[in-house]
């Protein structure tokens, strides 16, 4: 059997998704027994490449860099699964929805250190299935990490 080509992706989050990634510990070694992993923030990537069977991603859709990684995945990779109540719902990513962008980046820029070359905010912060098709969801901030082996577990059967 070959190997899953499995990616794990970074949007608007805190990171705290992948942590309970790897809070999986054993089981996790196991599921990579199966798998490539072929893009992560663990490994550094640069570029996600083609053929991803399995994706997990954490975090929203916040900006346009988000926005253009989501359309990436979702052409590149057979099963897309939003990995955390971020890319779930929104969750603590989209708490500046209500106030609107102005407001956020005044209180993001305005008021603290304006930098250049920051990546341009989107109007409004979207969970990942409201840009792409998402094929599974696996909620919780951070989400039960035995509920990500569950899910990973049942996708490699079927692919
Ligand atoms: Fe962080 Fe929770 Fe969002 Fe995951 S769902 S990225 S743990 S805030």
């Amino acid at each position: 059997m070959r190997a899953i080509r499995l990616a794990t992706v970074w949007l608007s989050g805190c990171s705290g998704c992948h942590m309970s990634l790897l809070n999986i510990h054993q089981e996790l070694l196991e599921i990579l027994a199966h798998c490539e992993l072929v893009y992560s923030p663990l490994m550094d990537s640069k570029e996600y490449p083609q053929g991803v069977d399995i994706a997990l991603v954490e975090g929203a859709v916040g900006n346009e860099d988000n926005l253009e990684m989501a359309l990436i995945i979702r052409q590149r990779t057979g099963i897309v699964i939003s990995l955390g109540d971020c890319a779930v719902n929104g969750n603590v990513s989209a708490l500046r929805n209500p106030g609107g962008l102005a407001e956020a980046l005044e209180r993001s820029y305005g008021e603290t250190v304006w930098r250049p070359g920051l990546t341009r905010l989107e109007a409004r912060v979207l969970p990942v299935h409201q840009v792409i098709r998402v094929d599974a969801f696996i909620p919780g901030c951070p989400p039960d990490p035995a509920l990500i082996r569950q899910t990973i577990a049942q996708h490699l059967q079927r692919s």
